[in-house]
């Protein structure tokens, strides 16, 4: 199983040393051909709008939109969440829409309000997580899954094969949200 990690800008390369040490390919992906023969793609952490101008510039947002609706399981994490939210409440623009949440940017504040938690995750318990200027989840379609909360709110929720965290995995030692994600990627 290849799993690609969109590395145009943000936290790709902690997302590549999770799925090492989760024993499966991790690839880099930086150009459409990089997208081929993937079983899944990782959109890591970082900043939306930086990442998404450099993704279109390299030619990937329509290979990547074409590769979410074929069905390619997705996780997004922070940034990546909001590229894939169907609906950003406080900012005019909206991205691959392969998600259907409505987030809000940065409502966690500024980088000094950054800070490490346990959330609560279905079937897995408590699990550290690190939030950096993340995006609180608004709003939930009907078809999406709650599967994660801290303070009673939705951190972690899974639509079929995409998943999306307001948090960073890949900034603690723990790999079962990583290993979560993997099982949707054999399923898928
Ligand atoms: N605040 C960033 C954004 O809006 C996300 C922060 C993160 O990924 N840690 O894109």
């Amino acid at each position: 199983m290849k799993i690609g990690v969109l590395a145009v800008q943000g936290a790709a390369r902690e997302h590549l040393l999770c799925l090492s040490r989760l024993g499966v390919e991790a690839v880099p992906v930086l150009r459409p051909a990089d997208l081929a023969g993937l079983s899944g793609i990782i959109l890591p952490g970082g900043e939306s709008t930086a990442q998404w101008r450099l993704l279109s510039r390299a030619g990937l947002a329509d290979p990547l939109q074409e590769a979410l609706r074929e069905g390619l399981p997705a996780f997004g994490t922070c940034a990546g969440l909001i590229l894939l939210a169907q609906e950003i409440t406080n900012w005019p623009e909206r991205y691959l829409g392969a998600l259907d949440v409505a987030v809000e940017r940065n409502a966690t504040g500024r980088q000094v309000d950054s800070f490490e938690a346990k959330v609560r995750v279905d079937g897995l318990g408590e699990v550290p997580a690190v939030f950096i200027r993340a995006p609180a989840i608004r709003r939930v379609g009907p078809g999406v899954e709650v599967l994660g909360t801290y303070e009673g709110e939705p951190v972690l929720v899974r639509q079929g094969s995409v998943l999306g965290a307001t948090f960073h995995p890949e900034l603690t030692e723990d790999l079962r949200v990583h290993e979560l994600f993997l099982s949707l990627c054999r399923k898928g």
